[in-house]
């Protein structure tokens, strides 16, 4: 670790009172690495090329020393008639520009910058209302921002500052030729900080182009980074999957649980057949128009969902605090947003936990993820138990939803007819593995028999 790094106080890096104050006033106690290393070369006024990703703190690390610099002698616009953009910054998406949005209003609103967030999906109305009343700080979506800037309500002749945050997802996305045509709009002389997950060699290329001289940061992806993830893979078939984790999220520590799905009519669909198993869950992904997302968001932010089924697309950027679990529903077909997706869960020092389901057909997929975390997935086998067999006569269970698993009456369909049961719950509380969320199926056949004591006969984690 670099001597930079050492330093663990906010204090020592030189950031003023009144954000030392915000900061403790959130929580934070020390800088994590990225800030470590990033916020005093920004102070300073140098170009920064960051190597991170979403969950290592790298809004703060940009955001803080921004907000110094903007702020520094005396509140900004008080020498302008009306405040021009002094910084502008871009975000591959909505949810990342609006969490952009919520930090600079977190850190800097002791320091009197105005600020707005411009993104598609929606009218356009109080973006040009915000612009033309003037703000320090545009945090935007490149495609509306164009989109205004060619209706000539964006000014960016005054920037200072520009910040391109998450550039590979910029580049999967299209973006790079709309940023080369906004960054052409901005001063020579500007300060420019990008960052990216990853280093491909056409963000490479972009970084040449757009840094001068730049300080190089970077911290360790996620998965290595972050022993605090647990991760687990059990193999299944697809068929299986639903009734899997039907069956885990019976499990009460699976409080704030984030569901990745390959597809949005899966997510939408997965979404609804949990909530007919009795699981608040909501989904998020491209058909949601921009409301239908901040309501979901929001509901699983507050707790009224326990459960949120995204696909990859809709969920970058996304950053809710103290998701206990993510759930790869499907792996993902690009081996970094295993990454990206378990960086999700044990943020800012909690214990997080991420369990992959893997079908035969994913396996390949799997390999190229172990290759990219330089490490094999501990793999649990799921317990027989978890076919799809015919239902005896007197369990009238959907078998589409949950195949054979047995039901708690929480999690029985409006209308399902209770059948009398001896024993205890399928699924209740006890004798849980280590993380609880080894699947303890009892097979309908020993549900018959009764031989497997509320569903407990189990496979011990390992
Ligand atoms: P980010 O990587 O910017 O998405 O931040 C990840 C999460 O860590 C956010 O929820 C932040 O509020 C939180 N966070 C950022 N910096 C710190 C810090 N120094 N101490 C504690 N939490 C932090």
């Amino acid at each position: 670790m670099s001597e930079i790094a050492l330093l663990t106080t906010f204090a020592s890096l030189n950031l003023s009172a009144r954000i030392l104050d915000t900061l403790s006033a959130e929580g934070y106690q020390t800088p994590t690495p990225i800030q470590a290393q990033a916020i005093p070369p920004v102070l300073a006024g140098r170009d920064l090329l960051g190597c991170a990703q979403t969950g290592t703190g790298k809004t703060a690390a940009f955001a803080l020393p921004l907000i110094e610099l903007l702020s520094a002698g005396g509140r900004p616009g008080r020498r302008q008639q009306r405040r021009v953009a002094r910084a502008l910054i871009l975000a591959p998406t909505r949810e990342l520009a609006s969490q952009i949005g919520q930090s600079l209003r977190t850190y800097g609103h002791r320091c009197g910058l105005r600020h707005t967030v411009i993104y598609g999906g929606v009218s356009q109305h109080r973006q040009v209302r915000d612009l033309e009343a003037g703000v320090d700080v545009i945090v935007a979506t490149p495609g509306r921002l164009m989109d205004l800037m060619d209706q000539g309500y964006v000014d960016l002749g005054a920037v200072e500052i520009f910040v391109l945050d998450e550039a590979d997802r910029m580049l999967d996305m299209g973006f790079i030729e709309p940023i080369r045509q906004i960054a052409s709009n901005l001063p020579e002389d500007r300060q420019t900080l990008l960052f990216s997950a990853t280093m491909p060699p056409k963000i490479r290329q972009l970084a040449d182009s757009m840094l001068r001289d730049p300080v190089r940061v970077s911290v360790a992806p996620a998965a290595s980074a972050a022993p605090l993830i647990d991760q687990t893979l059990y193999h299944m078939p697809e068929e299986h999957k639903l009734a899997v984790l039907g069956h885990l999220l019976r499990d009460e520590r699976f409080v704030r649980t984030l569901v990745f799905i390959k597809t949005k009519h899966g997510a939408e669909r997965l979404a609804k057949r949990l909530r007919a198993q009795g699981v608040a869950s909501g989904a998020i992904h491209g058909n949601k128009s921009q409301g239908q997302r901040e309501r979901a968001l929001d509901e699983f932010r507050t707790g009224r969902c326990r459960v949120l089924v995204a696909t990859d697309v809709a969920a970058r950027g996304l950053d809710v605090d103290g998701v206990t679990h993510v759930v790869n529903f499907n792996l993902p077909m690009e081996p970094e947003a295993y990454v990206h997706r378990i960086g999700r869960t044990g943020r800012a020092g909690a214990k997080g936990r991420a369990i992959s389901f893997c079908s035969r057909e994913e396996r390949g997929l799997l390999r190229g993820i172990e290759r990219v975390l330089g490490k094999r997935i501990d793999t649990r086998e799921v317990p027989a138990g978890f076919e799809l067999a015919p239902e005896p006569p007197s369990a009238p269970v959907d078998s589409r939803s949950i195949g054979t698993l047995p039901r708690s009456p929480a999690s029985r369909p409006a209308g399902a007819r209770s059948t009398p049961r001896r024993g205890p719950r399928p699924g209740s509380k006890g004798g849980h593995g280590k993380n609880g969320e080894t699947p303890r199926p009892s097979s309908p056949g020993s549900r018959r028999r009764g031989a497997v004591r509320g569903g407990h006969r189990a496979v011990r984690p390992r």
